[in-house]
């Protein structure tokens, strides 16, 4: 029993250093932000086609991230980022202690949250903030409804949780810094597990289960086979996310560095208006709106499409559908310019 006990204490050795926990958040958080970026690309060159993806874009990644975090969590017993910086989850109560890299039904529901829910429930928030916020910019929580109410409450909350949640974690990372504390995140500890490097023994385990998994020999039946053709194409497809997590985070460097010529970040240049254009098209002048088909009051560009409105008619229209209403081009209310100019 105790070679199988000794992964369970945790020795100052086996303690990840702070680089290492630091990096494999960075890791987790760089993830995001490049799934959209593929989904808005896709979206920009053919907004007809992939316009949707943009639109649902966090629930498409709580999608991929549920996938790839059940993965590394049942078959390594890490985060797809731990697992790459070589680190492994150790439950404080180690009930199922008998099994390295196995986490209790418990913790594995537990680690789920913390790494898919709880992020996903976050950024919703901070959405959710940021659109009562335009809301309030625009006088329209005035009302004493219990709903105005409600959003007026939200948005004084929500900074102070948010200011508090970050002050949090900063507290956690200094404590671990200084050997303080056994966690760097107050996240590990609602999982139930605290974060130990991998030792040698770990590496015969995974080695053994990789080799299981993809081993052709063990097919006996028609839905073995299937499950070792999706286990094989699974894998493939994940040791291409780990290669691709280099390449990643050679991305997020480059983009945060400042260094990065404005051509690369811009959107394509659009070829030269038609002679036809859709103004015309429509019989409009070209002091007119293309939603109300009126005379423009207080001129506003849509800086995705060059299209100029009303405000009032460009401002609903964005934070409703999301796109252009001239070219469908995936757009926010923060690509809306006023323009100011004599008349
Ligand atoms: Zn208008």
């Amino acid at each position: 029993m105790a070679e199988y006990g000794a992964h369970i204490t945790i020795t100052a050795r086996d303690k990840p250093s702070i680089f290492d926990v630091v990096a494999q958040d960075g890791l987790m958080s760089t993830l995001q932000p490049a799934v959209n970026h593929i989904m808005r690309v896709l979206a920009e060159n053919n907004p007809e086609r992939y316009g949707l993806l943009l639109r649902f874009s966090d629930e498409i990644f709580v999608l991929f991230n549920t996938i790839i975090q059940h993965h590394y969590i049942k078959n390594y017993g890490a985060s797809f980022a731990e697992n790459f910086y070589d680190l492994k989850r150790v439950e404080l109560k180690n009930k199922n202690s008998n099994k390295p890299l196995t986490l209790s039904h418990q913790a594995y529901y537990k680690s789920m949250f913390t790494l898919v829910t709880f992020p996903y429930l976050r950024n919703r928030l901070d959405q959710l903030f940021q659109q009562i916020q335009e809301r309030h910019a625009d006088n329209a929580l005035s009302e004493e409804s219990w709903k105005c109410r409600i959003q007026r409450l939200f948005l004084k909350m929500w900074p102070v949780l948010h200011f508090s949640w970050e002050f949090l974690t900063f507290v956690y990372y200094v404590r671990y810094a200084v050997g303080k504390s056994r966690f760097h995140s107050p996240l590990l500890p609602l999982s139930g597990v605290q974060l130990a490097t991998l030792d040698h023994s770990d590496y015969e385990v995974i080695d053994a289960r990789t080799e299981m998994m993809l081993a052709f020999r063990n097919v006996r039946s028609g839905w073995e086979l299937g499950r070792w053709a999706v286990e094989c194409v699974g894998s493939s497809l994940m040791n291409s996310l780990e290669v691709g997590a280099f390449f990643l985070q050679f991305l997020d460097w480059f983009y945060s560095s400042g260094n990065t010529p404005t051509s690369f970040n811009a959107q394509p240049i659009p070829p030269p208006p038609q002679s036809v254009d859709i103004q015309k098209v429509c019989g409009l002048n070209n002091t007119d709106c293309p939603i109300c088909f009126n005379i423009r009051k207080y001129d506003t560009v849509l800086s995705v499409s060059g299209y100029v409105f009303c405000y009032g008619c460009i401002l609903p229209y964005v934070r409703r559908e999301g796109k252009c209403p001239v070219t469908g081009y995936p757009a926010s209310t923060t690509q809306l310019i006023r323009i100011y100019h004599e008349t």
